[in-house]
């Protein structure tokens, strides 16, 4: 008799439990969106690793920061960058990169010594073939500054350049960086 007594109240304070954690997720923020009628808070990205970028340049955006050490390259364990110093310095003539290899460990990103590459908060991308994952990372940055200049390029009239810098591009918010 006791015995089926203390099975109920065990069983009445399993269930008190299990209805406290459901309200307290019920209650909650969503954490989630109804994609695509709503999209992330971009702040809420910051965290967030899309497919490797390379970073503006600090004169001119437009110019990588890559000093062509292939440091990335051989610290991926996914072999997924492809870098060739050019004729121009130690700037980078190509600079390929693999999204389909990757797995966002970020070894690459802690090891430059120039923090020349980071993770891009590129949350919607969708392609329908693996060759469109694989990226030619100089053309991504030129297109990027172009599309949102977040500075007047060196040869450009400051007022000109803060105009430019004041509008939003069009891929930018596709991709929710702005
Ligand atoms: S995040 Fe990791 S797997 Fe991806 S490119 Fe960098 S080192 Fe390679
Ligand atoms: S580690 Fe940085 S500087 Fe070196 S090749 Fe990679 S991106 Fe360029």
């Amino acid at each position: 008799m006791i015995t089926a007594i203390w099975d109920q109240l065990k069983g009445l304070y399993s269930l008190i439990v299990g209805m406290i954690v459901t309200g307290r997720y019920f209650f909650a923020p969503q954490k989630t969106v109804h994609y695509p009628r709503k999209v992330v808070d971009p702040e809420d990205l910051a965290a967030y690793r899309g497919p490797l970028e390379l970073t503006r340049g600090k004169d001119d955006e437009s110019r990588t920061r890559c000093i062509s050490c292939q440091m990335c390259a051989k610290g991926c364990p996914g072999n997924c960058i492809k870098v060739v110093k050019g004729t121009e310095g130690k700037l980078p003539s190509t600079w390929v990169y693999d999204f389909s290899l990757c797995c966002l460990c970020g070894a690459c990103v802690e090891v430059c010594p120039a923090s020349a590459i980071d993770f891009s908060h590129r949350l919607y991308l969708v392609v329908t073939s693996r060759e469109e994952l694989v990226m030619d990372l100089l053309a991504d940055l030129k297109e990027r500054v172009a599309a949102n200049p977040l500075k007047p390029a060196p040869d450009v009239p400051a007022a000109a350049g803060q105009k430019a810098a004041d509008a939003p591009s069009a891929g930018a918010a596709k991709n929710g960086e702005v």
